[in-house]
């Protein structure tokens, strides 16, 4: 459960979160979408704290990250987070990127880390790549890897940014399908997208973001098939 409340941020003189009132449920799947430059992903930065936040509130799990005795690690234990690059470790397999994480906070024994592992694998329809190092997979396949990492950690929320976007075309679906699985299975996950027939399709809500505010929010029929605020028509107009 992820629960936020005027949320500002700024860099330096350049506010580019305006306050911002989020509340994800448990099991709720909201994606966000919104022009460049509108605040998506220092939003989502500022769920798991890469950012620091100016003001307001943000409650994660239970976790007040505005208080500064948080244990962040803690937290992040509890949120996984995909992003466009997937970063995994060249000189390690696909199985110990996905391992590394559980054994090194000791959350599990080498055994148990590997089982998991080929579990995850299994799940992302990788089973037959465990041995292989991530410069012979593919970018889909990359990026599926980097989500049966995040996995790994048991999160309970989820968090992607464009995990699509620097995808070739043919290679948006697979990754696309692993995250539409996670939301069948109840997952709670805030996903940045610009695949507006993803979050028409899996999402529960949808948030139209510009210019470091919340224009409009509704579920994705409502959102898409009659947006009520001139500029999430004009965007949508461009995008759809
Ligand atoms: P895109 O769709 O292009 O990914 P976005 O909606 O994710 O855009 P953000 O990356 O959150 O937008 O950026 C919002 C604003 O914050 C932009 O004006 C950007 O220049 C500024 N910004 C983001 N990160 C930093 C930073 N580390 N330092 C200074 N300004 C930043
Ligand atoms: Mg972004």
């Amino acid at each position: 459960k992820i629960n936020v409340a005027g949320l500002t941020k700024s860099f330096g003189s350049n506010e580019v979160l305006k306050g911002l009132d989020v509340e994800v449920a448990e099991g709720e799947v909201v994606c966000v979408i919104g022009p460049s430059g509108s605040g998506k992903s220092t939003f989502l930065r500022c769920l798991n704290k890469l950012e620091d936040i100016t003001g307001g509130k943000v409650v994660v799990d239970g976790f007040d990250l505005t208080d500064p005795k948080v244990n962040l690690d803690e937290v992040r234990q509890h949120l996984g987070m995909v992003f466009q690059h997937f970063n995994l470790f060249p000189h390690m397999t696909v199985l110990e990127n996905i391992m590394l994480a559980p054994v090194e906070l000791k959350q599990l024994s080498r055994p148990q880390a590997r089982n998991k592992a080929l579990e995850l694998l299994e799940r992302v329809g990788l089973s037959n790549k465990a041995d292989a190092r991530p410069a012979q997979l593919s970018g889909g396949q990359k990026q599926r890897v980097a989500i049966a990492r995040s996995l790994a950690m048991n999160p309970d929320i989820m968090l992607f940014d464009e995990a699509t976007s620097a995808l070739d075309p043919e290679m948006v679906g697979e990754v696309l399908q692993v995250i539409k699985d996670l939301a069948a299975e109840g997952m709670t996950m805030v996903v940045v997208t610009h695949e507006m027939g993803f979050a028409r399709e899996v999402a529960d809500r949808v948030i139209f973001m510009a210019e470091g505010l919340i224009v409009e929010e509704g579920k994705p029929e409502d959102l898409f098939g009659a947006p009520q605020q001139t500029r999430t028509q004009e965007f949508l107009a461009k995008v759809l």
